[in-house]
């Protein structure tokens, strides 16, 4: 049985350093990823990318505060499904969504995938379901209430019952955020989406501005660094360098 996994790039931004890594200056360019994973018994889609409205005018989607703390390098073409197309898949045909959080750069994009599921961890969709926490949060409740059928689910959940696609509870970023594992044919990968932004995250152990608890993430980085000695390849969620090496255009990853 096959599983073949792909890197999508939906835009890219431009940050400081220090909301990203503490104690860094300067500024950062970081790629948007996506991954479509193909199983023989359905499609998966790992986060969704930026809303379309971010290629022209982010504010007035994800207010002005959080606008102002990037440029948007984010153009026509770009969204999670138009990506899609990129590589010959159907949006239509994706049957499920994992968000591994809400925030705009990784589920801005679940209304393009129309039919899918959505799989959150419950922590993190009350949150976002919830309007007041989740202005606090950043989280936009459009992304999530769009009348798909939703997958609540409480750490570990193995989508196809055969322990090839797995979500991992990574806490800490955000209330409920989650990463994937994936066994390829070849090897195994953790999509960590933002419990680990950067290679650097993880053997240096400085965390991003943007943190709901501390020693939650931490804990999920060594999480994610004992995995690492296993064996597994680590897909970091922004970083560029390791971005640049992976195999995109429609070629799996393997
Ligand atoms: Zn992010």
């Amino acid at each position: 049985m096959t599983v073949r996994m792909y890197a999508l790039e939906c835009g890219r931004l431009t940050g400081r350093w220090k909301d990203m890594m503490e104690g860094e200056e300067g500024e950062v360019d970081v790629p948007i990823p996506a991954y479509v994973i193909e199983h023989p018994k359905g499609t998966v889609l790992f986060d969704t990318g930026m809303h379309p409205t971010l290629q022209a005018d982010p504010a007035s989607r994800i207010g002005e505060r959080a606008a102002r703390l990037f440029q948007f390098h984010y153009r026509a073409g770009e969204d999670v499904a138009s990506q899609i197309q990129a590589i010959d898949r159907d949006p239509a045909k994706v049957t499920h969504v994992v968000n591994s959080h809400l925030h705009f750069d990784h589920s801005g994009g679940n209304h393009l995938i129309p039919n899918a599921t959505l799989v959150l961890q419950s922590r993190e969709y009350e949150v976002g379901m919830d309007a007041e926490r989740a202005a606090k949060f950043g989280f936009d409740r459009r992304d999530i209430d769009l009348g798909h059928p939703v997958k609540v689910v409480d750490g570990e959940h193995d989508l196809f019952g055969d322990g090839r696609i797995v979500c991992l509870p990574t806490y800490g970023h955000t209330p409920g955020h989650q990463s994937l594992k994936v066994r390829l044919d070849s090897c195994e990968v953790v999509l960590t989406g933002d419990a680990c932004y950067f290679c650097r995250t993880l053997k240096e152990r400085r965390l991003p501005r943007f943190v709901y608890d501390r020693e939650a993430m931490l804990a999920s980085l060594q999480k994610i660094a004992d995995m690492q000695s296993a064996g597994a390849r680590i897909f970091f969620g922004h970083d560029a360098d390791f971005w640049a090496i992976l195999p995109k255009g429609g070629q799996p990853i393997s």
